[in-house]
């Protein structure tokens, strides 16, 4: 899952950058408004956790913006004092929770939980592929009934794929699910969990496709 922050703070943004990618979070951090707005319009997120008072745009531009540009992430606001009136308006803006500075990380982590069950639930129902079935809100993967134990990245990685089965996803726009831009990723990483997501799902189950990337077939019932 990746994680957009906007915080000009650098105590607090490295504070919370350091603790998402704890979590197991993919995160991408920028200092201002107007950036933010830019990337929102060119990458995707999951979640984007936006300062209120931020350089060249304040947070509730950059919201009200991305809104009217159509996008659709669940935005969690950061507020300075608990001023009632920026909360009414981020919330009439669109935004989806706010969280009042200081803030305990663990309830940021919490509220971040509860914002992509919100929208996962809302968004994307579970994957059923053949015997397999993917619950993206519970984080689940059973064969056969059976769960099947996927370390986060493994889990983002085969979702990313089900999504489009019989479409070739390319090796970059795995990559970018996985990792924020800033992080210093081994290249062979993904190999790696392609690997591992092969013991478990059998050898043929993914596909490799030369230079370009990987896919896994249409389902029996669809083709
Ligand atoms: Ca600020």
């Amino acid at each position: 899952m990746r994680i957009l922050l906007v915080e000009d703070e650098e105590l607090i943004g490295s504070g919370i950058c350091a603790a998402l990618k704890h979590f197991g979070y993919a995160v991408d951090w920028l200092r201002d408004g107007t950036s933010a707005i830019h990337s929102l319009k060119m990458e995707k997120f999951d979640v984007i956790i936006l300062d209120i008072g931020l350089p060249k745009k304040n947070g509730l531009e950059v919201l009200a913006e991305a809104r009217q540009y159509g996008i659709k992430t669940p935005v969690l606001l950061l507020t300075a004092r608990d001023t009632v009136m920026d909360r009414i308006t981020g919330l009439d803006t669109g935004a989806d929770d706010y969280l009042i500075k200081p803030f305990d990380l663990t309830e940021l982590h919490a509220r971040i939980r509860a914002l992509q069950r919100r929208f996962v639930d809302r968004a994307t129902p579970t994957i059923v592929y053949g015997s397999l079935e993917l619950n993206p809100s519970s984080h689940a993967v059973t064969v056969g009934g059976n769960l099947l134990n996927l370390p986060r990245r493994e889990f983002a990685l085969l979702h990313k794929l089900l999504e489009s089965t019989g479409q070739v996803i390319s090796r970059e726009s795995l990559m970018q699910t996985l990792y924020g831009w800033d992080e210093d990723v081994d290249s062979n990483t993904l190999e790696v969990h392609i690997h591992n997501l092969r013991k478990k799902l059998g050898l043929n189950f993914i596909r490799t496709v030369r230079g370009v990337g990987y896919m896994i077939d249409k389902a029996m019932s669809e083709t």
